[in-house]
């Protein structure tokens, strides 16, 4: 039997505890992965997931999620998904009700999503709206005057909203983007990633966490892998498969980490902000690398009472 171990990024840790507790009862990976992330996802005080989530550059909160099983690398995931506060369930509907799908996107998502039952809420919270508002600095008048999002005014307010984004980059403080990694006790091994995405992102824009290989890998021969910050160059390094490939060939998992985000450093981006990475393997090894000196990334095995946070290994510009 395999010693569980469930581990997480920053601000995880109002979910892991769950997911422990799903894991010493003898659950799934899965379902560990899932109850750790829902938790994430009502965390109100959390404005990089689920309710509470920063909204689009339109005032949207759009949520991507996925999720990734070792033993199959069956997949599923949703992205700018508005309206259903637990887009990781969504995620794992799609792997399992539609296995002929892997991703669902907006309307079509939304529509799976009602099929499945699942129940829709107000994700924009009174304090995200205005970290929003303010961060546009647009008046009440011109999102809701006479120009309104289908004339002219809209077009006008989304170039300045774009202008802005390019302003905001590089993104400040943490990101957000939630992944949960778990072992369970029969050595499934699954992880699963949750985000709003970037603030005031361009609408329909995906990032990396709903997309295989970039912000989710996860394979039983080897380990599983996910990622948090800048998507787009997680996309574009396809990170956590990267990950998953070094660990392939022997790696331990900080240094897996640590040399994805050194890859994804040589890539030229404008908009360059942090990237960071996460990994654990069949075994229970684990490990995490960072652009920035002191990030965390949070763990419990079954002996732990409380939420452990460990050193992520910092990997500046080369
Ligand atoms: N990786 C996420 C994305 O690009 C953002 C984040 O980690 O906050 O959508």
């Amino acid at each position: 039997m395999t010693d569980p171990v469930i581990i997480g990024s920053e601000r995880s840790e109002a979910g892991l505890p769950a997911g422990m507790a799903v894991l010493r009862a003898g659950g799934s990976a899965l379902d560990a992965v899932e109850a750790a992330l829902l938790l994430c996802e009502d965390n109100l005080a959390d404005h990089y997931v689920g309710t509470g989530g920063l909204p689009n550059a339109r005032g949207e909160v759009e949520l991507d999620a996925s999720v990734m099983v070792g033993s199959t690398r069956a997949f599923g995931a949703v992205a700018a998904v508005r309206g259903y506060p637990h887009p990781i369930s969504v995620a794992r509907a799609v792997m399992e009700r539609l296995p002929q799908h892997a991703l669902l996107v907006g309307e079509g998502a939304e529509l799976f999503a009602a099929e499945c039952g699942f129940t829709t809420a107000e994700l924009l919270t009174e304090e995200a709206r205005k970290a929003w508002h303010d961060a546009l600095s647009v008046t009440e008048e011109s999102v809701e005057g006479e120009n309104t999002r289908a004339g002219s005014g809209d077009i006008a307010y989304r170039l300045a909203a774009l202008e802005l984004v390019k302003r905001l980059a590089p993104h400040e403080g943490p990101w957000g983007t939630i992944n949960v990694l778990a072992l369970d006790e029969r050595g499934e091994l699954v992880v699963g990633v949750s985000t709003s995405g970037y603030p005031w992102k361009y609408p329909g824009r995906v990032g990396d966490s709903a997309i295989a290989g970039a912000g989710n890998y996860c394979d039983l021969r080897h380990g599983g892998a996910a990622c948090t910050g800048r998507g787009e160059l997680s996309i574009r390094a396809t990170g956590a498969r990267v990950v998953v490939d070094r660990l392939a060939a022997g790696d331990d998992p900080e240094t897996a980490c640590a040399a994805m985000l050194a890859d994804a450093a040589t890539l030229p981006d404008t908009f360059r902000a942090e990237l960071r990475t996460l990994a654990l393997t069949p075994d229970g090894r684990h490990g995490g690398a960072a652009g920035q000196a002191g990030s965390t990334y949070s763990v419990m095995t079954a002996a732990d009472q409380e939420v452990r946070f460990l050193p992520r290994r910092a990997v500046g510009p080369a």
